[in-house]
């Protein structure tokens, strides 16, 4: 589970611990405030969870978890590509290194941890696959070009793969979420608050009316929950799907 210090990577993990599985959690964040994320999944659902700070901007980080988790677990059965990196500019006055970072974080991280994971999940012929992509995969927004291209270029990814295992128990999906109720979202409520001097309703209010036509924010758990459906036996023949969760976002 990659980028799960927070967010909707921290309730996947969750999620998938309460189904009984051993966790593996990445991404940055305080070591203290990750240890007891950690220890409290672990103690909460009786899985074992460990935590691997691989940068994913850093192919041989990834080689180094990829073999790490191997070592400890025997296989990966669920590996889901959750990091993001961010970046807000236009096109023209885009950082060059942020773009590159974008790259490697939100999609040739994926390309690796799939390509690692593969062979195990060929051996025992089973195997889930979750790319988080994102509303802005299709609908688009300026000043985002790192984040659009790479949520675009992972539905891609994802369906390649899932071609190519579409005779096996493997399947591998992307998820795309409309606005989620994450330290993210919060970031932009707390500046709406700030801007406009109203409270968090209103803000929130405000950020959702233009989004979603349900007019309701994502919970992170909603996002977790769908992830493990596709994790279920019932799930196995959905593969190389783009699923939205999103309000009704994507059809505006
Ligand atoms: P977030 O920003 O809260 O967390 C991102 C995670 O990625 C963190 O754990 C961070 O430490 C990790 N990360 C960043 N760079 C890394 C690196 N180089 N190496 C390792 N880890 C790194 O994310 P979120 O808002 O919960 O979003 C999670 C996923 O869902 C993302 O892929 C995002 O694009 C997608 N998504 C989010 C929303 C939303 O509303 N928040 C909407 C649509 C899609």
């Amino acid at each position: 589970m990659t980028g799960s210090t927070g967010g909707i990577g921290e309730a996947f993990a969750r999620a998938l611990a309460a189904q009984g599985c051993n966790v593996v959690l990445n991404g940055f964040g305080d070591a203290d405030a990750t240890e007891r994320l950690r220890a409290g999944i672990a103690r909460e659902h009786g899985v074992e969870v460990v935590y691997d700070g691989a940068d994913l901007a850093d192919l041989r980080q990834i080689e180094r978890m990829v073999a790490a988790v191997h070592a400890r677990f025997g296989v990966i059965d669920v590996l889901v590509n959750n990091a993001v990196t961010r970046h807000y500019a236009p096109v023209e006055a885009f950082p060059v290194d942020k773009w590159d970072q974008a790259l490697a974080v939100n999609l040739s991280a994926a390309f690796h941890t799939i390509r690692l994971s593969l062979p195990g999940m060929r051996r025992r012929n089973w195997g889930r696959i979750i790319n988080m992509s994102s509303i802005h995969a299709t609908n688009l927004v300026r000043d985002r070009v790192d984040y659009m291209t790479t949520k675009a270029a992972i539905i891609g990814l994802t369906k390649a793969v899932a071609l190519e295992c579409a005779q096996t128990g493997i399947t591998c999906n992307a998820l795309c979420p409309g606005w989620v109720l994450t330290p993210h979202a919060e970031r932009q409520i707390a500046r709406v608050m700030s801007e406009k001097g109203v409270p968090r309703e209103a803000a929130i209010e405000e950020l959702v009316s233009v989004r979603q036509p349900s007019r309701r924010p994502i919970m992170p758990a909603e996002v977790a929950a769908l992830g493990v459906y596709l994790c279920g036996e019932a799930a196995a023949n959905i593969s190389g799907a783009a699923l939205p969760i999103d309000g009704a976002w994507a059809v505006t």
